[in-house]
């Protein structure tokens, strides 16, 4: 059990402290790109960060069951030197998986008769950071935790015994690209939404947005989602080109719709 708590609290300590290093490094780039004008406070810190350790420990449970499930036969996943052809497709099978998962999970939590429970602990973080990543209600941060013991059971009913290396390098993706999407930095560069290549991958401002207004962009690493369904910000691009087009000495987030 401490080796699990060890590897997913590993995770978030070093993504998410990487990531503010970063920001205060690059702090000039901070201010200029900061998408909200309001600043997180002490105390948003202080619960992000708590209620992210409980998340560690739900998280480190589901590691550990997801073991004893393979111990029983329950599920099949092995460690042994994978092909990499097909750890990559293992790896984009997985991510794409999840964020279909994440979507709709997202959206029925969203539901008024969940939202208080489940959801509207991550939303006390109007203008999130990079310590929000795991700052969810006790009921949310399981259901966040089912989905790998869930797609693992899904492959070895489909006969697939997936790479624990794929599991792993997914696990790592998914706290990255979480702690990026709420660092409240817009990081990525100015023509990003609008090449074909690399609109689809969503951006921090696409994240932050669902944080200041709650009912659009509720997709987590792909825009895919949020377009098919209709629930992308009708602002999203604008507010990205605002934010991305400020020049030095003109900083201001003044632009960015908090509806
Ligand atoms: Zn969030
Ligand atoms: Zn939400």
């Amino acid at each position: 059990m401490l080796d699990t708590i060890y590897f997913d609290l590993s995770r978030y300590l070093i993504t998410a402290g990487l990531v503010t290093l970063l920001l205060w490094a690059f702090g000039r780039w901070l201010e200029i790109r900061r998408i909200q004008k309001r600043h997180a406070k002490a105390e948003d810190y202080r619960r992000e960060f708590l209620s992210s350790l409980r998340t560690v420990f739900v998280f480190s449970i589901t590691t550990l069951s997801s073991l004893l499930m393979r111990e029983t036969g329950l599920v099949r996943f092995s460690f042994e030197t994978p092909d990499l052809t097909i750890l990559a497709l293992e790896c984009i099978t997985i991510i794409i998986a999840h964020d279909a998962y994440f979507y709709w999970m997202h959206r029925t939590i969203h539901h008024r008769r969940l939202f208080r429970t489940w959801h509207l602990h991550h939303h006390k973080s109007r203008t999130p950071t990079a310590w929000a990543a795991y700052s969810f209600s006790g009921w949310e941060a399981a259901a966040e935790a089912a989905f790998v013991p869930l797609f693992l059971l899904a492959a070895t009913t489909l006969g697939v015994e997936y790479s624990g290396w794929a599991i792993f390098v997914f696990l790592w993706h998914m706290i990255f690209r979480n702690v990026i999407g709420h660092c409240g930095v817009e990081i990525y560069p100015r023509w990003w939404v609008d090449s074909p290549l690399t609109q689809w991958w969503n951006t921090v401002t696409h994240h932050d947005l669902h944080h200041s207004s709650g009912t659009w962009n509720f997709g987590l690493y792909f825009t895919w989602w949020d377009r098919w369904m209709g629930t992308e910000h009708p602002r999203y691009r604008e507010t990205f080109r605002e934010v991305t087009g400020r020049q030095e000495g003109r900083p201001g987030p003044e632009s960015v719709p908090s509806q």
